[in-house]
């Protein structure tokens, strides 16, 4: 077992519920990944993850993202194809290689610059949208509106990964043991060079990753600083980072975010983002009492109203 895996084995429960959803994520298994996905659409059949979670194809009306990252769905999605020069899409089981054809033609781009960018072959895919967007069965509260996408910290090989390898091949956690920084075995200047080169699109509004990799990220960005207030530290966010674009201009109904407050937030706010993430790992308070009931998920009700139209549209 990897050193970082042993120790996140011996964890209490709190910090394992902070840190073991994005690993699962990361590292599940197709079989455990059905599995969780027919458990979830049979404890609430009617929610708007088991109806968003159960359409195998786009609706064919013309493209919008519909309401917010994490409460709102995806008219006229495109697929990034499978395999593309420079890029593979992993865990093809999941279907989630969709999105808004503004990303779509931003990730194929970044992929197709990777080799000048960093020397890497090209990348490895992770999870973009389901094919009408919305809440999904596993993982993930955003990515519903086809405007986000985790990508690999992992350099794409240059051989086809088979269909069971981009099942089953597990990513590399780039955080070090003590979380305060990266892992200098896995993390290169490379992984610099590329997230700097995807948060430099102007259609870019936010990247996020683990605080760790931010330490790393503000220490070797030198003079050239202007992108790093894109990248947002967040929990988990160590295998893999996440990309997500601006709402399209003039796009009615598409919620954005406003710009991340100005500066490279390598400050105070990094720093206590990292202090509040080790204590969540390695002293967490003591659970008191019963552990609290989780919420439903979300209904189709709570979506936007035209979400009910994506969901019926051929
Ligand atoms: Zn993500």
């Amino acid at each position: 077992m990897h050193a970082v895996n042993r120790r996140i084995a011996g964890l209490s429960c709190l910090a394992l519920a902070m840190v073991a959803p994005v690993m699962a994520r990361a590292q599940s298994t197709a079989d455990e990944e059905a599995k969780r996905r027919a458990a979830n659409i049979a404890a609430y059949p009617d929610a708007a993850r088991s109806l968003f979670g159960q359409k195998t194809a786009p609706a064919s009306l013309e493209a919008r993202a519909i309401g917010s990252y994490a409460r709102g769905c995806l008219a006229g999605a495109t697929a990034l194809p499978v395999d593309g020069p420079s890029w593979q899409v992993m865990r093809l089981n999941r279907n989630r290689n969709w999105g808004h054809p503004v990303l779509i033609d931003y990730l194929e781009k970044l992929a197709r610059d990777v080799p000048r960018i960093n020397g890497w072959p090209g990348l490895l895919v992770g999870d973009i949208s389901q094919p009408r967007g919305g809440p999904m069965l596993t993982g993930h509260a955003s990515h519903q509106i086809g405007l986000d996408a985790d990508l690999w910290l992992t350099p794409m090989p240059r051989q086809r990964l088979t269909a069971q390898e981009r099942e089953n091949m597990p990513a590399v956690n780039m955080a070090r043991a003590d979380w305060r920084d990266v892992d200098p075995r896995h993390w290169t200047p490379a992984h610099t060079r590329l997230i700097r080169a995807a948060a430099s699109d102007p259609r870019v509004e936010r990247i996020f990753v683990n605080p760790a990799l931010k330490v790393a990220l503000c220490r070797e960005s030198g003079s050239d600083r202007g992108w790093l207030g894109k990248v947002r530290p967040i929990w988990g966010h160590n295998y893999h980072f996440h990309v997500r674009m601006s709402c399209p201009a003039g796009m009615e109904g598409c919620d954005g975010q406003e710009p991340p407050s100005s500066g490279d937030g390598c400050g105070e706010e990094l720093s206590g983002w990292v202090e509040r993430q080790h204590k969540a790992i390695f002293s967490p308070p003591k659970p008191s009492g019963k552990p609290a009931r989780p919420k439903p998920p979300m209904s189709l009700d709570a979506l936007p109203a035209e979400c009910r139209q994506v969901l019926l549209a051929r």
